[in-house]
């Protein structure tokens, strides 16, 4: 049984917890690898590491580092094919969604590569007689990324890329259930000119996670996962005195409007709800048609597309998605569904019986549409995470505006209608993080910043984009004078620039 263990001081090491977690192959069931669960001992040993390697990468030129960036870019091109088959294959995810994970996080560090202009501070000559005013951005020290496991590319990557570029030392808790890939991430970084120690990967749970969180010597943390894993890694973050963002589970809603163009509604609902089998932050897990005659042209179009989805393993190049992750997240999504059942929604497709031909082991589940969804109902209420779509019909615009706005996530939101005036209206109202107009899966670019609102992020910096260097270094303001300015002797008067 292949093992994995963890990346510390520029070197891959083995667990010595003896404890493992299975990381499994979705399409079979079968127990691919065992993952070291990281003890706490381990954990402070990685951050030793990074302590001792951070003063000369923070003390290389911003330019130098900048280069190991674009020198990563490149060596990814060269195994972009392999990083993607092994990230689908802990994952789940088909081989193209698996590049396209791949794609999001290179992007960022796309941005990264920009860190000699991105770090510039300010400077005002004269500012006062003889004196002048700059800011200077630094690296805070040694942070830590704990990510999630349905983008195991992009996500390490929008927390390593600006952090390694800020010159900091960063410690990576990838999700146990898709360790592969961050560790390749890690060892790349390492050929592409990172010195050793500053980027360390300790696979782990709870205990790792506690461990980053109570030690003292790291600065920052950046979270994304589950809401409640997020508020408690933000509070406990938070009270130990660190800078800490996180960004937590989403319900994302699709606005219909009448006069939207039916088939490109149809198209975004199946590819936003049911790609990457609805294991995305930013999926599009509830459609909200705006009016009974609305609803009824949306489902006549989208039940067919539903029930003729193609589900494939991950290896399958003509599959619309693969398995779920695990068999634990299986039987939870089919859970929702019983429950929406239960609770007195219409199950329009019911998916849960499927089984993959010749995977029959495999954590697999056809596309499930429930209509006459309302907000009381659980399935509306909590995140499922699984190819299920909930149909709710509001009666006009006005309520439409108001269930993604009172929804308790505010991740993405999405409004598809062919009337400008509509859409700018939505655009300015609606209490969600992203907006999608006409566009389903809003993840702006990386040179713009990402996150949800409510408690879909907690924290007041965003992922990516210039926040991501706020947020990733600490200003420093310095007023400075030379000798012939200091000529006046004394002064008791709090200093003016008169
Ligand atoms: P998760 O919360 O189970 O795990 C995320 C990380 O937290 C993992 O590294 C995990 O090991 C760690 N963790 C889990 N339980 C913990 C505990 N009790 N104490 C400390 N650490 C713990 O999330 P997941 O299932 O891996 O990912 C799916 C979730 O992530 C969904 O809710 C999804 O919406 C969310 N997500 C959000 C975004 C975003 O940007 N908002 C992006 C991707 C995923």
């Amino acid at each position: 049984m292949r093992e994995i263990g963890h990346f510390i001081g520029g070197k891959s090491v083995k667990g010595v917890s003896g404890r493992f977690g299975d990381v499994f192959d979705p399409n079979t069931g079968e127990v691919q690898a065992k993952v070291a669960l990281a003890k706490h001992s381990e954990v402070e040993h990685a951050i030793a590491n990074a302590e001792a390697a951070q003063p000369v990468w923070a003390a290389t030129n911003p330019q130098r580092r900048a280069r190991v960036m674009f020198k990563f870019l490149e060596l990814v091109q060269k195994e972009y094919d392999s990083l993607a088959r092994l990230l689908s294959s802990e994952h789940g995810k088909t081989f193209p969604d698996a590049k396209g994970d791949i794609q999001r996080g290179l992007e960022v560090v796309e941005f990264a590569c920009g860190i000699p202009n991105l770090m510039k501070g300010e400077f005002s000559g004269s500012a006062g007689p003889n004196t002048d005013l700059y800011s200077l951005r630094q690296p805070l020290g040694v942070v830590a990324g704990i990510t999630p496991f349905n983008f195991p590319a992009m996500i390490p990557l929008w927390k390593a890329a600006p952090a390694l570029a800020c010159g900091n030392a960063f410690i990576l808790k990838p999700s146990e259930r898709a360790p592969s890939v961050p560790m390749r991430i890690a060892e790349l970084f390492l050929e592409a000119g990172l010195p050793e120690g500053v980027f360390n990967v300790v696979n782990g749970d709870k205990e790792a996670v506690d461990t980053i969180l109570n030690d003292k010597r790291i600065m920052a943390v950046g979270f994304v996962g589950s809401s409640a894993i997020a508020e408690y890694i933000y509070t406990t973050g938070c009270a130990n005195g660190k800078r800490v963002q996180c960004f937590g589970g989403a319900k994302n809603h699709m606005i219909v409007m009448p006069d939207a163009d039916m088939d490109q509604a149809v198209d975004a609902l199946i590819g936003a709800g049911y790609g990457s089998a609805g294991e995305r932050c930013m999926a599009i897990s509830v459609a909200v048609p705006v009016g009974e005659k609305t609803a009824d042209a949306l489902l006549k179009k989208l039940i067919p597309r539903v029930e003729s989805l193609k589900i494939g393993p991950s290896t399958d190049p003509q599959a619309d998605y693969g398995p779920l992750v695990t068999k634990q997240a299986l039987d939870r999504v089919k859970g929702y569904v019983d429950t929406g059942v239960k609770e007195g929604a219409k199950l329009l497709v019911d998916g849960r019986g499927f089984k993959m031909q010749g995977y029959e082991n495999g954590f697999f589940m056809g596309g499930c549409l429930f209509d006459h969804v309302t907000p009381d109902m659980t399935i509306y209420k909590e995140e499922i995470f699984g190819p299920v779509l909930s149909v709710v019909r509001a009666k006009d615009y006005e309520e439409a505006v108001r269930l993604p706005s009172e929804h308790e996530y505010g991740n993405g939101v999405a409004i598809y209608t062919r009337d400008g005036d509509t859409a700018r209206d939505f655009v300015s109202r609606v209490e969600v993080g992203m907006v999608g107009v006409n566009f389903a899966i809003p993840v702006p670019l990386s040179y713009y910043t990402f996150g949800g609102w409510k408690r879909s992020g907690f924290g007041d910096l965003n992922q990516h984009g210039p926040d991501s260097i706020r947020f990733y270094t600490k200003t420093k303001t310095v007023t400075s004078r030379w000798p012939t300015g200091t000529k006046e002797g004394a002064e008791f008067v709090i200093p003016t620039m008169k």
